[in-house]
């Protein structure tokens, strides 16, 4: 089956109750028992709810996994998938991840005795040397928010699985219709559903979609111990945000192209970063794991000065965090997503005071360019 039919039919059986075709959000905290022990699966709604079961089936058939579970937003299913290692375990973590996960290792983790090491991984030769032997776990993003550097899933894959270790991978940037890391041997796919996959800029979630019925079950043991569920209104909103996601997706790669074209020809930008782009570093190994390079565009402008006045100009663009929604947004990394990433590493990774972020949306491209074009046009 296609990418959209699986989308729209995942899931989505109509409601064995009432015959509604669209799935129900199940606003419930508890399930009516016939006897002691009889019930019909559902017992308590932090263990089952059907409205969220039905989005797990979706969006785990979506990344071509078997198993799926559903958060409360992106930071708590990847804290999800940190409960995999132990203290005394070694992360490899890419380093130009989303700055929340970063402070996540730094800030939470390392107070429970994981450690970890930051690498660049778009060198898979950075990556061998990395390995320690208690090196259980390769977390990556790609592409990295903002620097937008491409890492090559199937090498990681293969290097990682040869010292033992399970490959994360963030994939909340690309969305599954334009990459299927698991496709790539990767073993867990984690996502903010925040962005690209609920797409309308009105819900926070996350997911976890793997493959290993071991590792799936422990995810699933978390989620109800733990507790950091999607609710049911959120589970509905992201079930129909799944269904136009191919839809949506040919829409961003298609505006973030021509962004990224007209970024380039502008005289007062003095470097874009967007993998589309044939000048950047890795625009092969994008174009052979990505099916799009999606809609995600960062530039330099030179200064915190040049910056703060296309931020300040833009009409169309919304100046706020977030990404993957069907309006564009526009943000500025060094003071915002990336605050909590020490100045220095900041530097070193190129989230200068001068880059600006742009999540291209889905509305007329002329529209999109005409508004850049006058918020550049300062003096
Ligand atoms: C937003 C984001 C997260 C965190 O997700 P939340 O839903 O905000 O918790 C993680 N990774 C990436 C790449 C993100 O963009």
């Amino acid at each position: 089956m296609g990418f959209s039919t699986i989308a729209i039919h995942a899931g989505n059986e109509p409601d064995p109750a009432t015959g509604a075709v669209s799935v129900p959000i199940y606003q419930t905290s508890t399930y009516a028992q016939e006897a002691v022990g009889v019930h019909k699966g559902y017992e308590y709604a932090r263990t089952q709810n059907p409205t969220r079961a039905a989005l797990e089936k979706n969006i785990s058939a979506l990344e071509n996994a078997k198993f799926g579970y559903a958060f409360a937003s992106g930071m708590s299913a990847t804290d999800a998938v940190l409960k995999l290692v132990k203290a005394g375990d070694h992360v490899i973590l890419g380093d130009n991840t989303y700055g929340g996960t970063f402070r996540l290792f730094n800030r939470v983790l390392s107070n429970y005795g994981v450690e970890f090491d930051l690498v660049d991984t778009t060198e898979i030769s950075n990556l061998e040397q990395a390995f320690k032997p208690n090196t259980k776990m390769v977390f990556v993003e790609t592409p990295t928010n903002p620097i937008m550097s491409v890492t090559d899933l199937q090498a990681v894959s293969d290097v990682s699985h040869a010292h033992g270790a399970k490959v994360v991978c963030d994939n909340t940037f690309m969305s599954p219709y334009l990459q299927r890391p698991i496709d790539f041997g990767v073993d867990i796919v984690v996502h903010s559903t925040t962005k690209y996959l609920n797409g309308h800029s009105d819900s926070v979630g996350g997911f976890v979609a793997l493959n290993d019925e071991k590792d799936a079950e422990w995810i699933q043991f978390i989620q109800n111990s733990v507790g950091a569920i999607l609710s049911p209104m959120d589970s509905f909103l992201v079930l129909r945000g799944t269904k136009t996601l191919a839809v949506r997706m040919e829409a961003h790669d298609k505006n973030g192209r021509q962004v990224a074209n007209f970024l380039v020809e502008h005289p007062k930008i003095q470097k874009v970063y967007y993998p589309g782009l044939t000048s950047h570093p890795q625009y092969e190994l994008a174009k052979k794991q990505q099916k799009g390079f999606g809609g995600m565009v960062a530039f330099e402008t030179g200064s915190l000065d040049n910056a703060k006045k296309v931020l300040e100009r833009v009409k169309l663009c919304t100046l706020g965090e977030s990404l993957g929604g069907v309006e564009s947004l526009i943000s500025h990394p060094a003071s915002m997503t990336h605050a909590s990433v020490p100045v220095d590493k900041r530097e070193k990774l190129g989230i200068t005071d001068g880059l600006v972020r742009i999540s291209v949306g889905i509305e007329d491209i002329e529209d999109i360019l005409e508004d850049l074009d006058q918020a550049l046009s300062y003096s």
